[in-house]
């Protein structure tokens, strides 16, 4: 499995974060084109931050909402963490999938997972709908992608599943 150093730069993430043409669509409760935004989540997920996520106090998820800029004033912690769970998600499995030749699902215990657990990924049409949903405009990924079942994780908004090579 893909081991990412604690504190320590997720490096295959931040380049792959890079590499998307239009910026990385976070969700549909912030300003997705807000360049900002999408460096801080990047800084403060795979440049310094793989150990702090899943532990997020309140006072870190209040900093996500200002660096919002507004847009999530109203949103509860939960639903904070959801979006920090769910962009950091997806970029995980999204490079993990690039890496591998062939997968299966582990750690299914989100709620509505638990029976994707052990399954196998076809990993040559993930990469095939990654090479797609990349050159999606922002719009078209919230329409099309986000909070969507594509086959591999996650899976929705809540799944913290990951995959693993075989
Ligand atoms: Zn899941």
């Amino acid at each position: 499995m893909l081991r990412i150093g604690l504190g320590g730069p997720d490096r295959p993430s931040i380049r792959f974060l890079k590499e998307w043409p239009r910026g990385f669509y976070i969700s549909p409760l912030v300003d997705n084109f807000d360049c900002e935004l999408q460096r801080f989540l990047t800084e403060r997920y795979f440049k310094d931050g793989a150990a702090l996520f899943g532990r997020e106090s309140p006072e870190e998820l209040q900093t996500i909402r200002e660096w919002a800029r507004g847009y999530l004033d109203e949103t509860s912690d939960d639903d904070v963490y959801l979006i920090a769970q769910y962009f950091v998600q997806r970029v995980r499995n999204y490079v993990h999938l690039q890496t591998l030749s062939e997968a299966r699902i582990v750690h299914a215990i989100s709620y509505g997972c638990e029976a994707h657990n052990g399954r196998v990924i076809d990993v040559e049409l993930s990469r095939a709908k990654l090479r797609v949903i990349r050159r999606l405009s922002l719009l078209e990924y919230s329409e099309e992608v986000w909070g969507r079942d594509l086959g591999f994780p996650p899976f929705s908004i809540e799944c913290i599943c990951r995959i693993e090579g075989l």
